[in-house]
């Protein structure tokens, strides 16, 4: 007697091949993987243990990511427990350079507050409080201004570039 593939116990390197395609639903060129929020995947016998941080806590995303999750792993017959973790709290710094050039394509300005070398939260806060302006993703110009401290989502702040005049989502380091 031999069970169908997709009955099989997998094996965590395959559900991170399976969940790393689902991307963010705010901002659909990046992965879940790599904005940070699959945090961990642990295999139980019965079911695939997900766990997940949001990016913002009340991220209205977050149902959206955990339906995603659900129905992939259904796809490959597998029952999901999805553990949201709330600490550590999500960090701009979880995201890399790939992710920052991704959302600079999508017209997202990335975080600029990371200082490289240290990544202590005060000296992050005290560079936000300093920043004189955040380069536009569009033409590069650091000739920009904040127009509103929540943008789209409460994640990003709404930026408007003065030269080439368009606005544009600032993804807020925290
Ligand atoms: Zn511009």
């Amino acid at each position: 007697m031999s069970e169908p593939c997709d009955t099989l116990t997998p094996n965590t390197e395959q559900v991170w091949d399976w969940l790393s395609v689902l991307t963010d639903p705010e901002i659909p060129v990046v992965t879940l993987k790599e904005m940070g929020i699959l945090r961990a995947i642990q295999i139980q016998p019965d079911r695939v243990v997900v766990t997940i941080t949001p990016t913002y806590s009340g991220c209205p995303a977050m149902s959206q990511i955990e339906d995603d999750i659900r129905t992939t792993l259904a796809a490959h017959g597998h029952r999901a427990e999805i553990i949201t973790r709330l600490a550590p709290a999500w960090s701009t710094d979880w995201m890399d350079a790939v992710t920052h050039r991704k959302l600079r394509e999508y017209g997202i300005a990335p975080p600029t507050g990371l200082a490289p070398i240290s990544t202590h939260a005060t000296v992050r806060v005290t560079h936000w409080q300093a920043q004189a302006s955040v380069p536009c993703p569009l033409c590069g110009s650091d000739q920009t201004t904040e127009t509103s401290y929540f943008g789209s989502t409460a994640c990003k702040a709404l930026y408007k570039c003065l030269s080439c005049l368009e606005p544009f989502d600032y993804f807020k380091p925290h």
